[in-house]
Order: structure tokens, then C-alpha cells, then sequence
């Protein structure tokens, strides 16, 4: 399947000299469609091809300009090419590293995108050849929208990217895996695997566990309080709807594969919440207050640290057009 405007489609190449002749990007939903969209328009590859699971994701990225080409099986999709990029949900990693395995070429460096990182060296490096460099990367970036058409290549734009190389890796390979989230407009941090781990475990997996026991609880109750739920939701609950209506799959296969951490927070979490919860019990002001001055802080240091707000600039948009015709906002998430 191959497509006419070479993943060029989404704005004008920003660079001439390309990192890499061939990208391949396996999986072409809301990240690895964001890369197919930054590397186009930063000029990193020379070509880019794609491969997803369903005859209408292929159809669609080569309609939006994602790639020169897509294909449903991982092989024919990484021959020739010297950058591989895993992008798909982690529990179909094994399978595709097995498959495209010996159609890597000599030389060539694959990575991914996962949001856990030492299943992923656990899945994808046995199957690599000698010869092919692997290097694990994670941009902490993201929304709870998914697909080819939910992608943006502004999303990585001052987030940061986790690179975890197991012991001995090529350097250099590390580096221009690097370099390319750098051009994607990354900030790059190498760090241990199991450390990453357990530091997304508390950053994105534990408040996505909150989230989706939130509003499962939401959808338990009776139907008239369920009515209520909706109808009032901007008391706070609305804020938990964003995250729980993130990609089911994908977060399956999140916590199957970061397990060991994610129940070691819930441990912390569920002792934390026995003191809140004594604290309210009660009636100690004071316990409260001073808990909720510590997580204001926090708050301020993200702000500060330029990671709050919307990842996806086009919400901005869609706010600003709601402010000037409420009739006309393109109301994404319902
Ligand atoms: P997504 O939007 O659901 O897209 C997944 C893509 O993978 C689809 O194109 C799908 O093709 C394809 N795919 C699934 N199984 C495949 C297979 N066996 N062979 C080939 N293609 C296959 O997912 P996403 O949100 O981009 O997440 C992708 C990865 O990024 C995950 O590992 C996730 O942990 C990581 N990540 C996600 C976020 C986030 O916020 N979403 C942030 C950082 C990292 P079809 O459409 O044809 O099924």
C-alpha cells in the first residue's frame, strides 16, 4: 500500500539534512502518528513507511500523508530501513520483535515508545540480531485520545524522553536516538530501566489506576446518581474522565507488564489515604490542611516546571472558538 505525498502532509520540512534514510514506524496511532507527523516536518528521515494491525489504520495514514507506504505485517515494513520504531500497545511487542526480526537490516537501531521499559527489554531483545542496536525510549507525553488522526507533531515539544539502553549499547546509537527526540523537541534523560519503572508507576500508572476505580465506582452507583454524576461533573469528576477514557488496551497492557511497581505505590497510596481518611474521621483540620498545602506545592512545581496545561495545542483552540461561538466548538471529548 503505498501512499502519494511521501509523509510529507503536515506542514513543511523545517530541516534539509535527514538523521535517518528510512524510518519505519510500527504502529501509526496517537504516537507513533505524532512521530511520522514531527519527522516530516522536521526533515529527519528521508522516507518514512508504516505498519499497522487493520486494512483502515493503513488506509488512513497514508490519506493524512503519515507515510510513503504502510503494511500490515512488521517485515516488508523494516526492510531497508535504518531507524525501526516501535509504537504499538506493549503486549504485541514479542510478537512483532519475532516477526520483523530477520528482516532488520545490519546496523539498523530500533526503538519504541513504551510506557514501561523493562518488559519491553524483556520482550524485544532477544529476538534483536547482532549487529542491530536497541535503545528503549519513552516520550512522557501524550492524551487520551488514540489513532492515526489523534496525533499532532507538536506533542513531544517540551516534554521529556526517557532513553533506557541496556548495559553495553552503542553509544553513538544512543545518541542519535537522542538527537532525534532532541529535533522532535524533547528533553532527553538516559535512565535505568527498573528506576524508570518505578518512577512511572507513581507519575502516570498509579493516578490512572485512581482515575479508572473513580468512575468505575461513578458507574456502579444507581441510576439516578449516575444522572447526577454527569450532569455535575465539573466539581472535579470531570477531571478524572479525561484520564479514564484513555485507550483500554493500551493500559491493559500497561499494568500486566509494570506490575511489581504499580503495587508497590498502591501500597503507599492505600496507606496514605487510612491517614486521610483518619484525619477526616476525626475532625483533624489541621492533618487536612497541612496535607493539602504540601500537594498545592507540588502543583506549583509542575506549573513551574512548564509540564502542566494541555499537551495538545489544538484544545487552546477549540477553547478559544467555544469562547467566541459556544454553538460552533468541536467538543472532542463529549
Ligand atoms: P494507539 O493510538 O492505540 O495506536 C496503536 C497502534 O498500534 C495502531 O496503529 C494499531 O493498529 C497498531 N498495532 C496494534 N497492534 C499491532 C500489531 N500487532 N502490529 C502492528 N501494529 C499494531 O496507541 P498509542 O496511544 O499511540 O500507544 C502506543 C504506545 O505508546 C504504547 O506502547 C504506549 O504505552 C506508548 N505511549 C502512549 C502514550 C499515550 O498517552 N497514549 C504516551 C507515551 C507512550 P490498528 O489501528 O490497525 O489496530
Amino acid at each position: 500500500m503505498t501512499g502519494k505525498d511521501a509523509g510529507r502532509g503536515h506542514g513543511e520540512s523545517e530541516a534539509a539534512r535527514p538523521l535517518f534514510a528510512r524510518a519505519a514506524i510500527i504502529g501509526m496511532g496517537l504516537i507513533g502518528s505524532s512521530l511520522a507527523r514531527a519527522l516530516a516536518r522536521k526533515g529527519l528521515a528521508g522516507a518514512v513507511v508504516g505498519c499497522a494491525r487493520s486494512e483502515a489504520t493503513c488506509a488512513k495514514a497514508l490519506e493524512l500523508g503519515l507515510a510513503e507506504a504502510m503494511h500490515r505485517e512488521p517485515a516488508p515494513a523494516v526492510a531497508g530501513a535504518d531507524l525501526v520504531v516501535m509504537a504499538t500497545p506493549l503486549g504485541a511487542y514479542a510478537g512483532i520483535a519475532e516477526a520483523m526480526a530477520p528482516a532488520l537490516a545490519p546496523g539498523a537501531i530500533v526503538t519504541d515508545v513504551g510506557s514501561v521499559k523493562q518488559a519491553v527489554i524483556r520482550d524485544v531483545g532477544p529476538f534483536l540480531p547482532e549487529g542491530v542496536h536497541f535503545v528503549p525510549g519513552h516520550p512522557v507525553a501524550g492524551t487520551e485520545h488514540s489513532g492515526p488522526e489523534a496525533g499532532f507533531a507538536e506533542l513531544f515539544e517540551d516534554r521529556w524522553c526517557i532513553l533506557t539502553p541496556p548495559p553495553g549499547t552503542d553509544e553513538a546509537a544512543v545518541e542519535k536516538v537522542a538527537g532525534l527526540w532532541r529535533a522532535c523537541g524533547s528533553m532527553v534523560e538516559v535512565m535505568d530501566p527498573m528506576h524508570h519503572d518505578k518512577v512511572l508507576a507513581i507519575t502516570s500508572h498509579l493516578p490512572h489506576v485512581l482515575a479508572y476505580t473513580i468512575v468505575g465506582t461513578a458507574t456502579g452507583l444507581e441510576e439516578s446518581d449516575r444522572a447526577e454524576v454527569v450532569k455535575f461533573s465539573a466539581g472535579g469528576f470531570r477531571d478524572f474522565t479525561r484520564i479514564a477514557g484513555s485507550d483500554p488496551v493500551m493500559w491493559r497492557d500497561v499494568f500486566l507488564n509494570n506490575r511489581e511497581a504499580v503495587l508497590e505505590m498502591l501500597q503507599r497510596f492505600t496507606e496514605d489515604l487510612t491517614a486521610l481518611q483518619r484525619a477526616i474521621r476525626w475532625g483533624e483540620g489541621e492533618v487536612l490542611e497541612d496535607w493539602f498545602r504540601r500537594t498545592r506545592e507540588i502543583r506549583r512545581g509542575v506549573i513551574e516546571a512548564h509540564q502542566a496545561g494541555s499537551f495538545d495545542p489544538r484544545e487552546a483552540e477549540r477553547a478559544a472558538a467555544e469562547a467566541l461561538d459556544p454553538g460552533k466548538a468541536d467538543h472532542p471529548e463529549g
